[in-house]
């Protein structure tokens, strides 16, 4: 069992759903952190975001918002856009600006939604947040959430939240696509 603050780093609401339960049952309620450069177009964009928004306030969560759009700043700094690469320098924007939020707002911890999902590097995620969370003076705040990931998308359809087609990036609505 921990105590402290938690900032959670959180991609969208149906992802998070779930990880808010499961740190609820460690007694632990965490502030919600939108940062999401990688999701185009500003439509799709527009809709995580607002559903964030929205489910947020009806759980009565505190939800900080960084709306920097951020497709320019994406693209200018992207290395490749093939994964692994586009994925590891997607996850280090995020989790980077996270860890900063963090440290500066005077939070203990923080970690990301983004460990709920069995389509992403896990393995990569925990050392990005770690290596960031050294850095930072703020520890990253492990946890394997991929169980909970099927019944997470159960219980955001039941909330009628808005369910997105694929992970954000442009190359990764060509790839869904094609
Ligand atoms: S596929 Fe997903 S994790 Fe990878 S770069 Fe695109 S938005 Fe980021």
């Amino acid at each position: 069992m921990i105590t402290g603050k938690l900032l959670l780093h959180t991609c969208c609401a149906p992802c998070s759903v779930k990880c808010i339960d499961s740190l609820a049952a460690e007694d632990l309620r965490p502030t919600l952190f939108w940062y999401n450069p990688n999701i185009h177009p500003f439509t799709e964009y527009r809709s995580r975001r607002d559903t964030l928004v929205k489910f947020a306030a009806d759980a009565g969560l505190e939800l900080i918002s960084n709306d920097e759009y951020g497709l320019r700043l994406f693209l200018r700094n992207m290395p490749a856009d093939k994964a692994p690469e586009r994925c590891a320098y997607c996850y280090r924007l995020r989790l980077e600006k996270t860890a900063a939020q963090a440290a500066e707002a005077g939070f203990d911890y923080f970690s990301t939604t983004l460990l709920i999902s069995p389509y992403q590097n896990h393995d990569l995620i925990r050392a990005i947040g770690e290596e960031l969370g050294e850095a930072y003076g703020v520890k990253f705040l492990y946890r394997d959430f991929r169980p909970l990931f099927r019944s997470g998308q159960g219980k955001a359809r039941e909330l009628g939240l808005y369910m997105q087609k694929y992970c954000g990036c442009i190359f990764s609505e060509e790839e869904r696509y094609t």
